[in-house]
């Protein structure tokens, strides 16, 4: 069972305004915000996704001179990355039990690498997508020779801890169905959408498979239908962060 589940700000990443909207025209940079998630337990602490890499803090230019220039602006400061977000949370890497990647992007598995020994718990098709793949996400994101538990689909890491295949934005992306104390039913989307106009006016954003991603979408859908979920939450919402509590609220 999950006690407590803490929302985690981990900076912002600029992007096209028609990677968020596909029916709109490039040119112009959006800031999205990028979140981790950590999950109070009774078998310890659980971290779903890692943000950005440590490389990236104060780097606009990361990408400068790169297919990404101009389309890829990181803005993390310091106190984004996951040992210094553990350190105020009262944790340090060593205390985390668990890790869950949603995918192996730039802004979901930036600290990975810090996880020597804790499962990581991604699919299988993401893991081989990505691993050996330069183009795919920093290096930080790929480390090979950590501790992956790699999965074939569905999987429950613990009771109240439910991991959905949602493959399309990404070739083994998975979303997570959290069952907490407090509050009960709660569905996180991550990139299965980028936002709440992605999943419900199926507006176009970035995926590598449109039609997987369209599925994912109904089966996300279904799963709201059926599990009345307190908080859908989606994967880089401007609007839906504004409104968001995040450490040391929790739900
Ligand atoms: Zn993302």
């Amino acid at each position: 069972m999950i006690q407590k589940l803490y929302f985690l700000q981990m900076g912002y990443c600029g992007l096209d305004q028609s990677a968020l909207n596909g029916n709109l025209p490039t040119g112009k940079i959006m800031y999205v915000p990028v979140w981790s998630f950590l999950l109070e337990t009774s078998d310890g602490p659980i971290l779903i996704d890692t943000g950005m890499p440590d490389s990236f803090v104060n780097q606009p230019n990361y990408y400068a001179g790169t297919r990404r220039e101009g389309k890829l602006i990181p803005d993390m400061q310091p106190q984004h990355t996951i040992p210094e977000t553990l350190k105020r949370l009262g944790y340090s890497i060593k205390d985390i039990q668990a890790v869950i990647s949603s995918h192996l992007h730039l802004d979901h598995a930036g600290g990975n690498h810090h996880f020597q020994d804790v499962p990581i718990y991604v699919q299988r098709a993401e893991y081989h997508e990505a691993i050996h793949n330069e183009d795919y996400s920093p290096i930080e994101c790929r480390e090979p020779n950590l501790n992956y538990h790699l999965l074939d689909g569905d999987y429950e890491v613990a009771p109240g801890i439910q991991l959905l295949s949602t493959p399309g934005h990404s070739a083994g992306h998975q979303s997570v169905l959290l069952n907490t104390e407090k509050s009960g039913s709660i569905l996180l989307t991550v990139d299965v959408s980028y936002t709440r106009d992605n999943f419900e006016r199926g507006i176009p954003f970035a995926v590598k498979d449109a039609q997987q991603n369209q599925q994912a979408i109904q089966r996300l859908q279904q799963v709201i239908q059926d599990k009345q979920p307190q908080i859908v939450f989606f994967g880089h919402d401007i609007e839906q962060a504004k409104h968001q509590q995040v450490y040391p609220s929790f739900f």
